[in-house]
């Protein structure tokens, strides 16, 4: 299966029937020729349901009045971090809405420092709170976290315009250029897209994969995009693929970025369970390798809305954690506990260890 042109993607992402099967094969194949048949995890530390932002997609959107805002405490934060550790988890990864204030960037500081001291630095920390200056990059990068997930969304240009207000805050130029401060201060930088939007084409998925690949990232956040009632990109859900097609595109994609990009962490997203009680174990077999168990407290659970229906919710993280094990020896994976699971893209070409 050649990869080399968008003309040769486009004709995977296109396969159906046998050929699709075929190729979900290969994927998985691939993963296990270049790493193995190991999931990594992060536990998901919610962290904050407050966003400086308007993305039209999006339920934390500043503009959505019907959130019960929250900021988890300090000791509800590191709670988390600790419980990972418990569990065998080997890394965390803070997520939460946009913020770019001093008190923000002061306390992520802060957290990653403490959550740094736990057992001797043996948590691996990701973080994903969208786009800061390079200084407070370098801030959080200096205070241990070594792995940061921000998704272009799209990268064709019209297209993020068309899911972003057009104005400064939400500037596809910026974005870029956020990911480029994240890979030269050394972070593992991943990206990612919402499969399925409104006006996205076969031409658009296909760059975005060439995207990824120009971009030379160390980690891949693939999901299905999932309409939210509260949000001005909701008026377009009867313009998009239906939740099968969009599941479908979203394994497809994952398999033909594994077969281009072999030695990447790429995850298996919480919104293919969502949209799929098989999902995220149909992305692991088609070359996905990494899950983010939920961590944060259940009563904040709900108010992270980002779209409807969320997986888990109710879970607790043993229940998960056991549910996990099973759903993954059933598919031939195996979860490894207590190590950080850094991608190999990035550790062969940066000389480091892979812890
Ligand atoms: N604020 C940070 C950011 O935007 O990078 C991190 C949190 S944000 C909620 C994490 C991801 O959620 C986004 O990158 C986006 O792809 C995804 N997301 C938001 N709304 C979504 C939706 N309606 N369907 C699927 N994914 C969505
Ligand atoms: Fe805020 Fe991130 Fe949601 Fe955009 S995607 S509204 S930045 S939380």
């Amino acid at each position: 299966m050649t990869v080399d042109t968008k003309e040769d993607i486009k004709a995977l992402l296109s396969a159906e029937g046998d050929r699709m099967t075929d190729l979900l094969r290969r994927g998985l194949q691939v993963k296990l020729d270049h790493l193995d048949n190991c999931v990594h995890l992060r536990g998901l530390i919610e962290y904050g349901n407050v966003c400086e932002k308007n993305c039209l997609y999006c339920g934390l959107r500043s503009g959505n009045g019907n959130v019960a805002r929250y900021c988890l405490s300090d000791e509800e934060a590191l709670g988390c971090a600790r419980l990972a550790h418990g569990l065998g988890y080997g890394s965390v990864a803070l997520q939460s809405g946009e913020r770019t204030d001093p008190a923000f960037i002061d306390k992520i500081e802060y957290l990653v420092r403490e959550i740094k001291k736990i057992d001797g630095g043996s948590l691996g920390v990701t973080l994903s709170l969208g786009e800061q200056s390079e200084e407070t990059y370098r801030r959080w990068f200096e205070a241990g976290a070594h792995r940061y997930l921000l998704r272009i969304e799209s990268s064709n240009e019209e297209l993020y315009y068309k899911i972003h207000p057009r104005n400064d805050k939400h500037s596809f130029r910026r974005r870029i250029d956020c990911l480029e401060s994240l890979k030269s201060i050394g972070y593992q930088t991943g990206t990612g897209v919402m499969v399925g939007l409104p006006f996205q084409t076969l031409d658009h998925l296909a760059e975005d994969l060439l995207f990824f690949r120009r971009m030379d990232v160390a980690m891949v956040g693939l999901g299905p995009y999932i309409p939210h009632p509260d949000t001005p990109l909701y008026r377009h859900k009867d313009i998009i693929p239906s939740a099968k097609d969009r599941m479908d595109m979203t394994l497809k994609m994952i398999a033909v970025l594994r077969i281009m990009m072999p030695e990447i962490n790429m995850v298996a997203a919480t919104a293919n369970q969502t949209i799929d009680p098989q999902g995220r174990e149909k992305a692991i077999a088609a070359g996905a390798n990494v899950i983010m168990p939920n961590l944060t407290p259940g009563e904040y659970r709900e108010s992270y809305f980002i779209y409807p229906d969320k997986a888990c919710v109710k879970d607790r993280p043993d229940q998960c954690q056991t549910c996990l094990d099973i759903r993954l020896a059933a598919i031939g994976h195996r979860i490894l506990y207590n190590a950080w699971g850094d991608s190999l893209a990035f550790t062969k070409k940066n000389g480091t260890k892979s812890q």
